[in-house]
Order: structure tokens, then sequence, then C-alpha cells
């Protein structure tokens, strides 16, 4: 940790003092974005209600030295801009633009020059339109909590819910990346093969299970070369950010599909991400360690194994998915939380996962995505999808207004937050992931 996270720094971007904020000058999240009425993307960090335009202070120059590569790793060359060329410059790049960002926003007392052309590269917020963070290459998606997938598993395999390599093995599956979308994208509800309880014949319709799973997606920085392998101690170099990202689900069509290989049309539908990536080094003050293994479990394989990432694996985030119904939409009322869990208890650790993926010689590229898997917590009331919570639409969730939801319905809006706190420390939040169901 250094200055950066000193939790007495303030911005002279006032809206970032703010103690409810999840942009304050200690945390810097990169995004994409567009100024409404502009067709160009630009790099920016979210700062407080502002975005701090980080293409444009390169194209003014205010940066040299040690941010010259990272300053003009943002510039859009011959294309649309993404995060993905300062994502491959890797950590003393980042932490070298993190330091000197978070120079320009301080607040010191003065007005200097740099203060002056700092303030004309702000854009709020609300004039801004995200884009997608990264060109995203490749996507895969984790099954990370063990909670998740023994109450899962209960629900479809009743006489198995744990399988014997889930503890052994950090399980995964090649996700959809043509179709992770940014919040606040709406989500077409897919139509796909179903079979009905009782039937032999599926038919061809819009789901009626369609859920959520409140998970954190973790972009990738440099990548590895084929045919070479990541090992754990340096997996956090290959690490860029975290986000908040839901893998929205059809259940019915994925209960037809899912065996023998695993997921396919019941996920690649739709994925979306929140806008701001906040990067490991804006959570260094909220590493954890990895979630100690119950008594009796084995101990992960040497490769998957180090003190390292034992004391310091896990990252704690406070995670909560809300719903806001069309009706409650219409009625102007707030949306009703549904979950409160945990990221620091998963069964296994961002770094894990991609010493894992990357050790039969599988390149990853930077702006990869990799997601966690549902994140659910040991309690029933801790579960990271309607699936869950629903005890797989057995038991309905009774709304405030009378309604009652066993999964998602057309116009209800699904909206994802993260933060993270720790006494002696500057709170950080996430921002949203957000959509919307749009009808079949
Ligand atoms: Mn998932």
């Amino acid at each position: 940790m250094d200055h950066t996270h000193d939790p007495s720094r303030r911005s002279w971007v006032r809206s970032a003092n703010a103690p409810t904020t999840d942009f304050p000058i200690q945390s810097l999240p990169y995004g994409i974005f567009r100024r409404r009425g502009e067709s160009g993307a630009r790099v920016g960090v979210a700062i407080g209600d502002q975005i701090l335009d980080v293409t444009g202070c390169q194209q003014a120059g205010l940066f040299e030295g040690e941010t010259e590569a990272a300053g003009r790793s943002c510039l859009p060359i011959g294309g649309p801009c993404a995060l993905n060329p300062f994502m491959a410059l890797g950590r003393p790049h980042w932490t070298a633009l993190r330091r000197r960002l978070s120079d320009l926003l301080v607040d010191e007392g003065g007005s200097g020059a740099d203060r002056k052309r700092v303030s004309r590269l702000l854009v709020p917020q609300v004039d801004a339109k995200m884009l997608l963070p990264s060109a995203i290459g490749d996507y895969t998606d984790f099954y990370a909590s063990v909670h998740h997938a023994t109450r899962v598993g209960r629900l479809f395999r009743p006489d198995q819910p744990l399988l014997p390599n889930y503890k052994w093995v950090p399980i995964g599956y090649h996700g959809r990346a043509s179709s992770v979308v940014v919040s606040p994208a709406p989500v077409r509800r897919p139509a796909g093969q179903v079979r009905g309880q009782g039937s032999d014949a599926p038919r061809v319709v819009p789901t009626a299970r369609l859920d959520y799973e409140l998970e954190v997606g973790c972009f990738v920085g440099p990548g590895n070369e084929r045919g070479t392998t990541i090992d754990i101690a340096d997996a956090e170099s290959h690490i860029f950010g975290l986000c908040l990202l839901n893998d929205w689900s059809a259940r019915d069509i994925q209960q037809w599909e899912y065996q023998p290989l695993g997921p396919f049309l019941a996920k690649s539908f739709a994925t979306t991400v929140s806008p701001w990536v906040v990067t490991l080094d804006a959570l260094e003050p909220f590493r954890a360690p990895a979630c100690p293994r119950p008594e009796g479990d084995p101990e992960p394989l040497p490769y998957l194994d180090s003190a390292a990432s034992r004391e310091r694996g896990g990252v704690e985030i406070t995670l909560e998915v809300a719903l806001r119904t069309a009706a409650s939409r219409e009625r102007g009322e707030p949306p009703v939380w549904l979950t409160r869990s945990q990221f620091a208890m998963m069964y296994w650790t961002f770094p894990q996962m991609l010493t894992h993926h990357a050790s039969n010689g599988c390149n990853l590229r930077p702006g990869d995505l990799l997601a966690s898997g549902t994140v659910s917590g040991p309690a029933e009331t801790e579960g990271g999808c309607l699936l869950e919570l629903t005890r797989g639409g057995a038991k309905p969730i009774g709304l405030p207004d009378g309604q009652t939801r066993t999964f998602l319905e057309d116009g209800d809006e699904v909206i994802i937050r993260g933060f993270c706190e720790r006494p002696g420390f500057a709170r950080i939040g996430f921002g949203e992931c957000r959509g919307e169901v749009a009808a079949a």
C-alpha cells in the first residue's frame, strides 16, 4: 500500500469526498466511455460523480516519464478504444498511472496549473455512455462457491450434490464473449428447448425459469504464451482488476441441455458486466485470507497452493442483489434487496482459477474475462441466484406489494452492487451492474 490508499486523502472533485460515494480518490476504477453526442470512445476513471478523461489527459501532455507508456496505451489508435493495450502493460505501469492520477486529483489546498487543465477534462457521469471495458477475446465462467455448487447440485442431483472433483479442480466452462454486454443493457428473454415434467419430447418456448447469477468478474492483464503456464506465485501480475457480473441463466433450458458437456444456450444469450473495473491496487486494503477449508477437505494440489495465496488470495467484497419490478418502477418505489453475500467466502480464489486455467498451456490474453461463479454464502438467505433462494422454484419470494417471484418476469430489473469496507480505510464501491428483462 502507498499514499494513494491514505484514507485522509481528499480530492478537489468534491463529490468524491462524500462518505457514500462508490468512487473516492482511493479507488480510481477504469472504464471506457463516450460523451453524449460524440462518437469517439475514451479511457476514463471514475471520481465521485465525474469521469476523468484519461485519454484527454494524455492528449494534454499530462503523462511523462514512468507514466508515458501507460498514457500512450490509452490513445485510440486506428480503431475503437478499449482497455486491452493498458491491461497488457502490467502492474508497474498500472501503479505508476494510478499514482499520477491520484496526484492530479488530490486536494492539497492550492489550485495549481495542473488542476485547471484537469478540471476541463472532467465529464459528468450523467453525460456519458459507458461501453465494455475491453474487447473480450475469451470469457470463462467458474463455479467457485462450494455453497452454490452444493445447493444447486442438490436440486439437480439429490443423490450426489457435490461431484467428487469439486474440491480438487476449480470447475469452469467456456462462456460466450460476443454476448457480454455492459450495464444497463436490456436482456431479451431467450427461447429454447424445454422438456416438461413427464413429457418425452421437448418444445421450443420462451424460458419460464429466467434467473440471474451474482458474480464477480476478473479482467486479465498480461497474458501467457500458448504452451506456457502461470505460476500461482505470479498469478496476480496477470490480474488487472475486478467488476460485478450477472450470468443470466435459463434454468429450464439448462436442465435439459447441461449433460454431458455443461451449459450452452442456457447461458450464452447474455452476460452483463458493470462498467467500472476496480484495480487490484485499489483493492489492496481489502485483501483477505483464502477461505479456510473445512476439516477433512483435501489441501489444494501444490500448483494451486502457496503461502501468499492462503494468506491473501481472497478479497472482501460485500455483494448485494436487488429486484425492481415493472409495477414498482412505475410507482417510483426503490428496488427490493434479495440477497447479501461475501466474496471472501469463495472456495477458490481468482489466482487459483487463473493458474488452473493456464495449467494446460492455454493462452490467456489481455482483456479476457474470467467470472467467479455464483457468489453464495452458507445461509439459505445468501443464495446468489433465484434457483437457490426459491429452492428450484418451490418456495416463491414475497415482494412488499404482494407480488411473488420464483423466477424473473418481463420488466423485472436486476441490480447488483458491491462495495469494500474496512476500519481505517476509505470505502470503495463497484457501482452497479443492472439489466432489465425484455419480453421474448
Ligand atoms: Mn455462472
